[in-house]
C-alpha cells in the first residue's frame, strides 16, 4: 500500500500500489484543478483506495460518483472519480510513497498550455490516449 495526503495533513489515504495506468494530462480541467502545466495522475479500482484520516474533511467538487475530490481545508486535489464512479484517479503529486508505475504519455496535448514545452519522450496524444 502507498500513503497519500494533502498539503495540510488533514487527509490521508491509503492505495494500492497497483495502478491499471499512469499519465499526463494537459487538459484546460486539469491545469485549472491543480495550477500546474499539466496533471500527472494514474488510474486504479475506486475500492482500491481507502480514506485513512478525515473523511469528514473532504470537499467534492462535481458529485460522489463523477467528482474531484478536494481536501476542504487546503484545496488540495487528491483525485476523481471517473467511469460512472469504479475508477479513481490520483493525483501522483499527493503520494507520499513513490509508486511502482511512472506516467506512459501525454494526453490532451492538443490543448496544452502555449507556454509549457514537453521536453521527455514520453508519446504525444492530442486528445486521450488510443485517439493519436
Ligand atoms: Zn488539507
Ligand atoms: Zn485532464
Amino acid at each position: 500500500m502507498l500513503a497519500g495526503r494533502c498539503l495540510c495533513g488533514a487527509v490521508h489515504y491509503a492505495v494500492a500500489d497497483e495502478f491499471a495506468y499512469a499519465l499526463n494530462c494537459h487538459c484546460p480541467d486539469c491545469r485549472r484543478a491543480t495550477g500546474a502545466a499539466f496533471k500527472p495522475f494514474a488510474g486504479i479500482e475506486r475500492h482500491k483506495l481507502a480514506i485513512t484520516q478525515g473523511e469528514d474533511k473532504l470537499l467534492i467538487f462535481g458529485t460522489k460518483d463523477a467528482g474531484d475530490i478536494h481536501c476542504e481545508r487546503c484545496g488540495s486535489l487528491l483525485w476523481s472519480v471517473v467511469i460512472d464512479g469504479t475508477f479513481v484517479h490520483v493525483t501522483l503529486g499527493t503520494l507520499v510513497d513513490a509508486p511502482t508505475i511512472r506516467p506512459s504519455a501525454h494526453i490532451f496535448v492538443g490543448s496544452k498550455a502555449p507556454w509549457f514545452t514537453i521536453t521527455d519522450d514520453l508519446p504525444q496524444h492530442q486528445a486521450h490516449a488510443g485517439e493519436n
